[in-house]
This record gives C-alpha cells, structure tokens and sequence, in this order.
C-alpha cells in the first residue's frame, strides 16, 4: 500500500490549494517544496517593484467565501509582500502547514505500474510512494539566466529577479546593469533607478506597456464589491480570460478612427491589460485592428518619452500587441527621462562578452558594478523537465516531450497515469487569471481522484487519441490568432534549442471549464480507467 494517497509538488497558489483540497476530500496529501518558504512565484521573485497585473480582487481565492470576506487587499495590484503575505494567512486559517515540506526539491517521479503508484524521490534521498502525483511546480518557475561568454569573471555581484536576496539589495552608488525588458525588467526598472547613480537598460526587443493606474483599495467600494462577491466569482469563472471584463463587444475596423481612439484612451485613463486588449473584438485576431492599437501605444511613448530617439527605440515593432505577454507599469517609460538612465539596444549592437569591470556589446564598453538579470522562464514545461519523470516502460516525459509538451485537457499526459499537472501545457495557464485557473484544475483532479475511488478504480490515464486531438485544437486555436507571430515564451522562443511549440490554449477559461466539466460528467472521457 502506498505511503499517501497524493503527493504534491510545489507550494505556490497551486500547491497551497491542492493541500487542502485533497485533504478535505478525506485523501491523504503531502507537499514538497524546494524553496525555504511558501508562495511559488510570490516567494521567489521579491524583487523591488514586483506586483501583480491582475487585480487583487480577481488575483485570490474563490473557493472560501469567509476568506473571500476577511481578506482586504490594500492596492488594486498589490506587491509581492502583500500576496505572499496572504498566501501565509490561507496556510495559517486552513492549518495547512503540517501537510507541507519545505526546503525538500522532487527530483525523480517513477511510475510502478505492478503497485499501480508513483515512486516519489527527495533530494534528502527520501523516497515516498502515493496513488497520485500531483505537478503544482509552476508555469514560471524555472528561471533563465542567459549564457553569456564571461559572465563568471565579472567583479561585482550579478542578480536574477526570480533568486533576489530576500534581504533586499543596495544599489545606492553603483552603476547597474539591466538585461532583459520583459514584464519584470520593466517593473524592477524604476525601483533601480531610484537608487543607482546609473541605470543601464540593454534593449533586445521593445515592449507594449500599459499603465496600472495602482491605487489604494477604497473601502466604501470594497464593501459594495464584496457584497455581490459570489456572483462577480461566476461572471469570472464563465469569461474568457477569468476576469469579466468588458468590451465593446464590436470590431475596431468597424468603428470610426475617431472613436476608436476615445475608446482607447478611455481604457488607458483607468489602466489595466485586460481591459485595454479587450475593448475589441478582432485586436488579437487581424493585423490590421492590431495595427492601430499598436500605434495608439506607441503614440503614448512619444509623448511620456522627451528625447524623441530614445522614445522611437522603445517603440515595439518587432510583433503584434498582446502577443507578447502585455507588460504593465505606470512609471518604466518616464523614468527614461531621468538623467541617470540609459537604453541600450542590443538588438543592433549584441552583448558580445561580460569583462571584471563590465560588459561590452558589439560597439561599446559600459563599466558596471553590479548586473540585474530580467531573463524570465523556461516557462510551462521547464519546471517538469528538471524532475526525471518516468511513466509506462520508465519512458522519460522529457523524451515524450522532445518534441515540444503534450497533454490532455492541459491537466494529464498519456503513458503517465494518476499524473496531474496544475495549469499544465495546452491549458488557458498563463494566458488567464492564473488563480481561477488553478482553483478549476485543482478542483477537477480532485473530483477525479475521488471519482476514481468511489467507482472502484484505482488508476486513469489520458489515451494517446484524446491527447493528440486536444492537442490538435490547441495549435487550431493558436493559429487562428497573432500569438505565434512573436518570438515569445509563450511558444518557448527565450529558450535556445527549445522546440517552437504554443502551448497555452485560447480558446477561454469559460469554454474550456466547459470542455472539462463536459469530460468528467461523460466518466472521464478521454481517460482510460482501471
Ligand atoms: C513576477 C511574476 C508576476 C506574476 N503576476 C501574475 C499576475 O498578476 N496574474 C497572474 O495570473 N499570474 C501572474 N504570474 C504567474 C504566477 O506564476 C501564477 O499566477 C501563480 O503564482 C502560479 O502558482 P503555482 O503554484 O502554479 O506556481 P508557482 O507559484 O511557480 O509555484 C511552484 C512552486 O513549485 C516549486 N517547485 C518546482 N519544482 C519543484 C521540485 N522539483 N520540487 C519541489 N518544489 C518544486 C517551486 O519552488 C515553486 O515554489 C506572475 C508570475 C511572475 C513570475
């Protein structure tokens, strides 16, 4: 008999959630967790200037509602501190701690079909069995510092966001150099330039930027907004991205330009992604309404930006808006008019080496004292392919992978049965409201363990049939878009070698929760149960 019935890897949202899903269906659980505290990404990357760009009142749990009522965020996108801070209240409130083991990194996950269970090893060289292995490792949690030829010989001391010294790092003084502009590069930005006596920004690719317009929380509003909680929660559920926004409703290349641009301006007056990418129907489907939402943005960096040749460099042309993860910042590109800051683009002069004093592109030298990467992710599969996972026949998922990752529903990959991923590839993942989403798989693998018991089975596993046709909806989805156009992580373009595959599905949260519900009421269509 196994040790546990599910072991969980991973303590962020996803792990957090699973703990005490599991537990509450009567299950046996265990957590693992390779960092020293809980929160995942909000553990992680507590870089000056980290925060979310969702907000807060869609950005936290929905499946408690006496949580939903005692919790008051105070910022419309709060910082890291705040949300890891939460994280800790969920773990206190639901006694979640006993079930957790921090500083403990999964490093192999064997199937063994004769017990029908997972052989799970730590990296202390234990080893525990559980009925089901449960991937909560995170879509943006295995970092990527870029290999640059001398990066080990450089005098000072070099950061990436995601390993930042939870003890802060003080730059005041020094001469800083920035790699990498991509939703964190443009969010630690300011903070560094605040401080350093000189910012460096190397620039490969410009970026879309839309403001926030943070602010505190109001508690009149919150009052009013938690009152109708539930219903707001279903509207989430039901929408495309897990947030209910709304749009037009209407084609941009059907509306007046005149009016195009007061729509667009009336989004950008009160901040957010969502809601500007969503005003229109057909922004992230033609080229030619994306064209005109680009340029809007563009039009703003010409006027935020004084030096009219910086402000053209930081003008993104290099894809359509959206289809870059859309960054979001109220201060990045004014603080290019602050004396002590330089963009440097790379994409005309590379860097060519790193030196003792400093780094060197193809045309200059910049003397520098401490290097600030902004690299991102080996995102969505990255995080599994460092665990040595082996399904039927002891085949590695990484040599099933080779390819590029596959998945049924996003949630289960055949020749790897009782398996789970949390928010895995060829589901809505980083492309929503990433909590609702890992509420929704959480929930759905729960009810399927607990379906699995209660029907006298005690393994599923996703048919090879069902995987290549989700699959195959995934790609028809993507390509009906202007997603692949962008050489972004998304299609795992940040990553050398890594094959061009998109993985998150478009097709919505809300037809998606659909597809699953559909999949699990047919008694796990797809899957095969024994
Ligand atoms: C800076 C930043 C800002 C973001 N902002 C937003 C936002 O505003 N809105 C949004 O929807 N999403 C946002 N995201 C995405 C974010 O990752 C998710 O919203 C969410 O936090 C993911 O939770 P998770 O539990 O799935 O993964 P994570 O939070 O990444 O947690 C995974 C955990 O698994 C652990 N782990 C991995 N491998 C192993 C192993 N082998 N053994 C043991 N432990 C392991 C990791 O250490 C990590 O703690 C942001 C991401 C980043 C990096």
């Amino acid at each position: 008999m196994a040790d546990l019935d599910v072991v969980v890897v991973g303590a962020g949202f996803a792990g957090i959630y699973a703990a005490h899903a599991f537990r509450s269906a009567g299950l046996s659980v265990r957590v693992f967790e390779a960092g020293s505290g809980i929160g995942g990404t909000w553990f992680w990357n507590c870089y000056p200037g980290a925060r979310c760009d969702v907000e807060s009142k869609d950005y936290s749990y929905s499946f408690s509602p006496e949580l939903e009522q005692e919790w008051s965020w105070s910022e419309r996108y709060p910082a890291q501190p705040e949300v890891l801070r939460y994280l800790h209240h969920v773990a206190g409130k639901f006694g979640l701690w006993p079930l957790i083991q921090l500083n403990t990194r999964v490093t192999a996950a064997q199937w063994d079909a004769a017990r029908s269970e997972w052989s799970v090893t730590t990296d202390d060289g234990a080893a525990r069995t559980a009925r089901f292995c449960v991937m909560a490792v995170g879509c943006l949690s295995a970092y990527q510092v870029p290999s640059l030829p001398g990066l080990e010989t450089f005098g000072g001391p070099w950061y990436h966001t995601s390993r930042w010294p939870a003890d802060g790092v003080d730059f005041t003084g020094k001469r800083v150099g920035l790699i990498g502009t991509g939703s964190t590069g443009i969010q630690v930005a300011p903070e560094i330039a605040a401080a350093a006596a000189h910012l460096y920004v190397f620039q490969r690719t410009a970026n879309f930027a839309v403001p926030n317009r943070n602010r505190a929380v109001d508690p009149e509003w919150e009052r009013a907004f938690k009152a109708d909680y539930r219903s707001y929660r279903q509207r989430a559920q039901e929408s495309f991205l897990g947030v209910p926004i709304t749009g037009t409703g209407r084609p941009a290349l059907a509306e007046p330009p005149a009016e195009i641009q007061r729509t667009l301006m009336a989004r950008w007056q009160s901040g957010g992604g969502m809601p500007f990418l969503g005003a229109y129907t057909d922004v992230l489907v033609d080229r030619a309404a994306n064209d005109i939402v680009a340029e809007f943005m563009r039009d703003r960096i010409r006027e935020t930006v004084a030096d009219p040749s910086v402000a053209e460099l930081l003008c993104p042309r290099a894809y359509p808006v959206g289809a870059k993860r859309l960054c979001q910042s109220d201060d990045y590109f004014a603080m290019f008019n602050l004396p002590n800051v330089t963009l440097v683009d790379i994409r005309s002069a590379p860097i060519s080496s790193v030196y003792a004093g400093g780094l060197r592109t193809a045309d200059s030298v910049y003397e520098l004292d401490a290097l600030v990467f902004a690299t991102g992710f080996d995102a969505i599969s990255g995080a599994l392919n460092r665990i040595d996972v082996r399904g039927v026949g002891g085949v590695p998922l990484t040599e099933k992978w080779a390819g590029g990752p596959r998945s049924y529903l996003g949630v289960a990959a055949a020749g790897f049965p009782n398996m789970f991923i949390v928010t895995g590839p060829g589901s809505p993942s980083v492309f929503s409201n990433m909590v609702l989403s890992i509420e929704q798989h959480v929930e759905w693998i729960r009810d399927c363990v607990v379906y699995l018991g209660s029907h006298g089975y005690s393994t599923a596993q996703a048919k090879p049939s069902a995987e290549d046709a989700w699959m195959a909806h995934v790609t028809e989805v993507a390509y009906s878009t202007l997603f692949p156009l962008a050489d972004s992580w998304y299609v795992g373009a940040n990553i050398p070698g890594k094959p061009r595959v998109f993985t998150p599905y478009l097709g919505g949260v809300g037809p998606y929760r659909a597809r699953c519900d559909e999949v699990a009421a047919a008694g796990y269509e797809g899957f095969v149960l024994d």
